[in-house]
């Protein structure tokens, strides 16, 4: 599969510095920020810094060190965010048309703070 990257989505733009951000953390391989429309009382997005279009693409073409970075990351987020455990937490990532994806950058969304809807609405 050949991935095409935008390099002029916001995404990248935020990673460049060109657009400000609220950052939880950021490491050498990943940045988590909080998302600007929130849909629940927690809501970031982790990303990797490489150019990356979305999760297939990130998971067959990283580096493992980029990989493990980013999920560390993510654990690390997940736990300094108060969601571990008992009061939980969604991941969401959305590709392409099906998934209604709008920034053509891979970015998991991670929701918490309140009991979340079901996972998908009904067709
Ligand atoms: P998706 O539909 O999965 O591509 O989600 C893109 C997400 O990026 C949405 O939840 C937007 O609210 C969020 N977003 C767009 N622009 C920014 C920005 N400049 N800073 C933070 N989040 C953003």
């Amino acid at each position: 599969m050949a991935y095409t990257y935008d390099p002029q989505n916001i995404f990248a733009r935020i990673l460049r510095g060109e657009i400000p951000n609220k950052t939880v953390v950021e490491t050498a391989h990943t940045l988590v920020f909080h998302d600007i429309h929130p849909h629940a009382p927690v809501h970031v997005l982790a990303i990797p810094k490489g150019a990356y279009v979305n999760f297939d693409h990130f998971a067959a073409e990283a580096s493992a060190e980029e990989i493990v970075d980013f999920h560390r990351t993510v654990a690390k987020v997940i736990a300094d965010l108060g969601l571990s455990g008992e009061a939980g937490y969604r991941g969401i990532t959305n590709a392409g048309r099906a998934g209604l994806q709008e920034v053509p950058h891979y970015h998991l969304h991670i929701l918490g703070g309140r009991v979340l809807g079901r996972l998908v609405d009904p067709a």
